[in-house]
């Protein structure tokens, strides 16, 4: 049976609804409260998963990071301040996830190998990315998803983790989470906001039937999509109508996902494929 990898894009509410960062000064930080609800949470069912974390809330909460690692969860990296990758010039985008992965490390004293963009904007437009990524040391990303979006996708990528080989001659794992084959689209079964919307039930029968054909489930949550109490703000109709729905379910569905199935970190469950890729 294929292992299964959670993991957690650390960021805080207002950071993953597209308000600007010289912006997020007025905000009201949840972060560490939420991110201990799921420290909590997986400590009860031994879940250790892949902590992709945002530089800026590394450099704010320095002690979140250190706690979150204490806890035997691996530290990655969701870039510095959450521009979209496709928006970035590829040296700015150097120098954010530099910027992101020497904060990380500094708190961690290990190596960041994984690293996830910000709503998965590793896109046809933006496939440079994944050079930068491997000239950087990072060893696998998780940014494409193989969907249709209208912030994200490349509809006909890769489903299953694949090695990728990048125009400057490197090599780096893609590691995508869950999407569920039909003919014509790929459904959408990784977590996020699809975890809030599909009932339970249908989530499950969803990962089981991954199972089944023998793949990896990667499956995804941010902290704030556990803490339903956080600002309501004005947004356009299709920021809000995800971010928003159904955050009360979040929480009681990861439980019930923790019983039913194992999770591990992507540097465990992938180790033999990372220690494959040429350097
Ligand atoms: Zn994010």
């Amino acid at each position: 049976m294929p292992h299964h990898v959670f993991s957690i894009d650390v960021e805080d509410w207002y950071q993953g609804i597209e308000i600007p960062m010289d912006q997020w000064d007025g905000f009201e930080n949840r972060v560490e409260a939420s991110m201990d609800h799921l420290l909590d949470l997986m400590a009860c069912y031994d879940v250790t998963a892949t902590c992709f974390v945002l530089g800026k809330v590394a450099e704010e909460h320095p002690n979140l990071v250190k706690r979150i690692h204490a806890a035997g969860h691996e530290i990655a990296t969701h870039g510095y301040s959450h521009t979209k990758i496709y928006n970035l010039t590829p040296e700015c985008f150097r120098r954010e996830l530099r910027h992101s992965i020497d904060l990380l490390q500094d708190l961690t004293g290990e190596p960041v190998l994984g690293h996830r963009a910000p709503y998965f904007t590793i896109t046809e437009d933006s496939l440079w990315a994944l050079d930068v990524l491997a000239e950087e040391g990072i060893r696998y990303d998780s940014s494409i998803h193989p969907v249709l979006n209208w912030r994200y996708g490349i509809p006909d990528a890769d489903r299953i983790p694949s090695k990728v080989d990048t125009p400057n001659g490197r090599q780096l794992l893609e590691v995508p989470v869950s999407t569920y084959p039909l003919p014509k689209v790929n459904v959408p079964c990784g977590g996020g906001a699809y975890l809030r919307i599909y009932p339970y039930w249908l989530q499950r029968t969803l990962l089981r039937r991954l199972e089944a054909r023998e793949e990896h489930v990667g499956l995804y949550v941010h902290p704030w999509e556990v803490d339903p109490e956080h600002p309501n703000l004005d947004l356009p109709f299709r920021v809000s109508a995800t971010h928003y729905w159904n955050l009360d379910s979040t929480l009681p569905k990861l439980e019930r996902l923790f019983q039913d199935f194992s999770f591990q970190p992507y540097r465990d469950v992938f180790s033999d494929e990372l220690g494959a890729l040429a350097a």
